[in-house]
């Protein structure tokens, strides 16, 4: 066992020694089957919520109608889950009714995926009654049981299947693909939050291209409760870049593939919106997108550095540094030779924030005995980027004596 397992093992032990049946469950058991590092430990009961709560003293009551307590043991947690069956899904998303059940069959039954439905015990047994393991060995992603039923339940394990089989470069099972394509319309009842938050993990994850791949075959983006405008070009970028996992982050990714088939920056948007990413995650994508407006326009003749400094002082060096990752991963990009010159440009500029200036407002209104005012901000603007370019030192004097200088010839 891992020892994230091994830790965890007095929890179930102590569930054991009350005479009730605990489990390893669910991702941890198919990780540590793959003999890869696990995330989190799950854990599933036959005790009721309210009998884990009394033998664990430091708990908290997660989702008590689901089932879940999260137990907490010498600085962990764990999410210990009383057996169940799910019935009667509400608008093929969630189920209208849990039941607690005595007996673990029941409870991997209603999960999703084989790989995903074993369970392990404190021995270290597995206890696999729909062949996960052989699944795990064949690489293929498989539904537990019905596809065409487990789909119907909880759309969303459409998006999952594609996730899993891209994370872990794995087949889908015939009947699965098949049931994805067939039910693939009911994902309009999913909340665009929770087709977002698989999406990121697709495009973050160790092959977004496959996913890409798998999406646009099976169309599933077009299904989604909200229009995509740009869902297509999304899904399409693949076909354009293979080598997406190149680069470093989600963010970047993104930005990668809406640039692809260069699309406009209120089109992302609208798209991005769509998909209800956070504010913040989408600004910072729309960031890498405007500056990519503005350099692709560079024809080679207009100053390549001035250019590429402003935009650096607008969008920032974090958007700025996005982009040249993309320019440089992008052989067909138009400054993909320059994006060297580019990189020593943004490496060695001595200022990129006013805050870095060495002179602020204060000093700049007192300097000129004027009040201060709009105008001292832009000075400042204009003053950092001479700075940026290298054309006057980082220096309080120098500086205060180039905005003499142009205030004398702004009068
Ligand atoms: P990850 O490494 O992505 O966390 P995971 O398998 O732990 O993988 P979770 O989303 O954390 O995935 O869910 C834990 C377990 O709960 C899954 O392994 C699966 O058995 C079950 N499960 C999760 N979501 C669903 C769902 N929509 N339908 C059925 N079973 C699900
Ligand atoms: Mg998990």
């Amino acid at each position: 066992l891992p020892n994230l397992m091994l830790q965890a093992l007095p929890v179930l032990e102590a569930l054991v020694q009350q005479g009730f049946e605990a489990f390893f469950v669910g991702g941890c058991v198919r990780d540590t089957a793959m003999g890869l590092p696990i995330k989190d430990v799950d854990i599933a009961t036959s005790a009721r919520p309210e009998q884990v709560m009394s033998i664990f003293p430091r708990c908290i009551p997660t989702g008590l109608q689901h089932g879940t307590v999260t137990v907490l043991h010498d600085g962990e947690s764990y999410e210990v889950t009383t057996f169940r069956t799910e019935s009667e899904y509400e608008k093929h998303r969630r189920p209208l009714q849990v039941e607690f059940i005595d007996r673990l069959d029941g409870d991997l039954l209603r999960r999703d995926l084989t790989i995903n439905a074993m369970a392990m015990n404190a021995a270290g047994e597995l206890y696999d009654p729909f062949r996960g393991l052989d699944d795990l060995k064949k690489r293929m992603i498989r539904c537990v049981g019905d596809a065409d039923a487990r789909f119907q339940e909880d759309a969303l394990r459409m998006l999952r299947t594609v996730r899993f089989a891209s994370q872990f470069e794995f087949a889908i099972a015939h009947s699965t693909w098949r049931a994805v394509i067939k039910h693939r319309e009911l994902l309009r009842h999913i909340a665009m939050e929770r087709v977002q938050a698989e999406l990121d993990r697709m495009i973050g994850g160790a092959h977004p291209g496959r996913a890409l791949h798998l999406l646009a075959a099976c169309k599933l983006l077009d299904y989604t409760g909200t229009v995509l405008p740009a869902a297509h070009k999304l899904a399409q970028g693949y076909t354009l870049y293979s080598g997406l996992d190149k680069l470093a982050d989600p963010d970047t990714r993104y930005a990668a593939l809406l640039m692809a088939e260069g699309i406009t920056i209120p089109d992302a948007e609208e798209t991005l919106k769509a998909l209800r990413l956070p504010t913040q995650k989408m600004n910072a994508i729309l960031s890498v997108l405007s500056i990519q407006t503005a350099m692709k326009q560079w024809n080679g003749k207009s100053d390549l550095r001035l250019v590429w400094t402003s935009l650096i002082l607008q969008y920032g060096e974090e958007a700025s540094r996005r982009w040249l990752s993309i320019a440089a991963w992008d052989r067909k990009h138009n400054l993909h030779d320059q994006t060297e010159l580019l990189d020593k440009w943004l490496n060695g500029m001595p200022a990129m924030t006013l805050k870095q200036l060495k002179l602020n407002g204060k000093q700049l209104a007192e300097g000129l005995q004027r009040v201060p005012g709009t105008w001292t901000g832009q000075l400042l603007k204009q003053l950092l980027l001479e700075v940026a370019l290298d054309k006057l030192p980082n220096e309080k004097e120098l500086l205060l004596k180039q905005a003499q200088i142009w205030n004398a010839e702004d009068r």
